[in-house]
């Protein structure tokens, strides 16, 4: 199985892959089998995956879709990677999956089209003059092309969401807390989130099951909560269903501000297309109200820069990344590295983020954005009072053309506005496919849940897939 990824994915054409090492890959291939020949079994073992370029690893490099980790090797492997993965010579791994290389991301993960890699665009296997949204790109390119089984992804503002519903593929970002942050190369920490894409929820289901889970020692906003096995969840689910109506007393909330004009019709025809086929199932849908989902894109494009100008202050060419070859003094170095290994849109969010968090500003725009996103969060808890899912489109166009947006970050910034707020509540969301738009390009159906609901919203994706 190994060897016939590995095939597919050393003849990719799509830039979705930045690193891949065969002799690896078979190695981890051949530990697995030495688990499977010593009786073990579980579903995933043996599996092929790929990782996001934002989560460490070991045994390949790790860049963030930056210049400034190129040829970072680093030291140990991300929660997440030990979790999926076979484990180190001599350790016990963890579910055994082989993985095949990293892939392609916008750089530190900000971005919605992975045009703001620092290596190369990635194209959509849908129509390859589009982009596969962003910052998880690679990871649903190489998901929706086939070229792996399942991969992971992260998710900050909509960036495992988003690029699977422009690729047609399934991806769920979990509530926040749920997956380690351990080894993630950090954007915005207290919006951060891993979680899986693959062709199914039962899929994201077997993955999120072993990615998912405490690690007090390691990540302190992990939450205090037991592994949930969502697949067994799903399979019990479906042994039991009886009749045609599964999804009986399932309340789906409509908020208005989710089918308003901002969204293209092609995109409300496909969204409102898959939420007849809930209705069939036996779901009820009801108007619910988010007032505040315009007000998201400013508060987090205050917050989410605020903590990657710190967060990135790391790489200054001394404890991380790129150092430039001449200077003169310690800040001429750390001058030069930095605007040498910074990308435009990184470079352009630590401005932001200095000047909201600076004296004299923090009050008027950081200290506002908390309080706002604090009443953002509010909103939903109402929402969930009528209902138990909240439904509507993740993003309010199909892919558009590589290039098109590259030169205009709010463009890109107001694209996603169906995915911001979740993200700033914490909540759990999920991109299922839900069918087609213009140009027969693929549209997903996003189902936000309460916290801690990702069965729930895996089980609803489920019974509709
Ligand atoms: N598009 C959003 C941004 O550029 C979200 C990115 C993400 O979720 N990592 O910040």
């Amino acid at each position: 199985v190994t060897q016939h990824f590995l095939a597919r994915v050393q003849a990719e054409q799509l830039g979705a892959f930045l690193a891949t090492n065969a002799d690896v890959s078979l190695a981890q291939a051949r530990a697995a089998d030495a688990r499977l020949a010593a009786g073990e079994r579980s579903p995933l073992l043996g599996v092929p995956l790929a990782h996001k370029d934002v989560f460490v690893t070991r045994d390949f490099p790790t860049t963030a879709g930056s210049k400034m980790l190129e040829n970072y090797r680093s030291p140990f492997d991300a929660t997440v990677v030990s979790r999926l993965g076979v484990g180190q010579p001599g350790t016990q791994g963890g579910a055994g999956m082989v993985t095949l290389g990293k892939l392609n991301c916008d750089e530190f993960a900000m971005g919605s089209g992975n045009d703001n890699s620092a290596y190369k665009p990635v194209q959509n296997p849908w129509d390859l003059s589009r982009v596969p949204g962003g910052s998880s790109g690679g990871s649903a390119a190489a998901v929706a092309a086939r070229l792996v089984p399942a991969a992971t992804g992260t998710d900050t503002g909509g960036s495992i969401r988003q690029p699977a519903s422009l690729t047609g593929i399934t991806g769920i970002k979990p509530t926040y807390g749920r997956c380690s942050r351990y080894g993630m190369v950090a954007f915005a920490s207290s919006l951060d989130q891993a979680g899986p894409m693959a062709r199914s929820a039962l899929d994201c289901a077997l993955l999120l099951s072993a990615m998912a889970g405490p690690d007090p020692d390691r990540d302190s906003t992990s939450l205090d909560l037991p592994a949930t096995d969502y697949a067994a969840d799903l399979i019990a689910a479906t042994a039991g269903r009886t009749g045609a109506a599964p999804l009986k007393g399932l309340r789906i909330g409509l908020p208005s501000q989710f089918f308003g004009a901002g969204c293209a019709p092609d995109v409300l025809a496909a969204v409102r297309g898959a939420l007849s086929e809930f209705e069939k199932l036996g779901a009820t849908l009801v108007d619910v109200s988010l007032p505040l989902t315009e007000l998201s894109i400013p508060v987090y494009y205050v917050i989410a820069p605020a903590e990657a100008s710190s967060n990135l202050s790391r790489f200054d060419g001394v404890r991380y990344g790129h150092r430039a070859a001449n200077y003169s003094d310690l800040t001429d170095m750390y001058k030069k590295s930095r605007s040498e290994g910074f990308g435009d849109e990184a470079t352009r969010r630590i401005m932001i983020g200095t000047y909201v968090l600076s004296h004299g500003y923090y009050d008027a725009y950081y200290l506002k954005a908390q309080k706002i996103r604090r009443l953002i969060a509010q909103d939903f808890q109402k929402a969930f009072s009528q209902c138990d899912i909240i439904a509507g489109p993740v993003s309010p166009t199909v892919a558009w053309k590589i290039g098109e947006k590259s030169d205009d970050p709010v463009a890109n910034y107001l694209a996603d506005i169906y995915t911001l707020s979740s993200s700033l509540a914490g909540l759990p969301g999920m991109s299922v496919p839900a069918g087609f738009g213009a140009g027969g390009l693929p549209v997903g159906l996003q189902l936000i849940g309460n916290y801690f609901k990702e069965g729930q919203l895996l089980g609803a994706a489920h019974q509709f897939q």
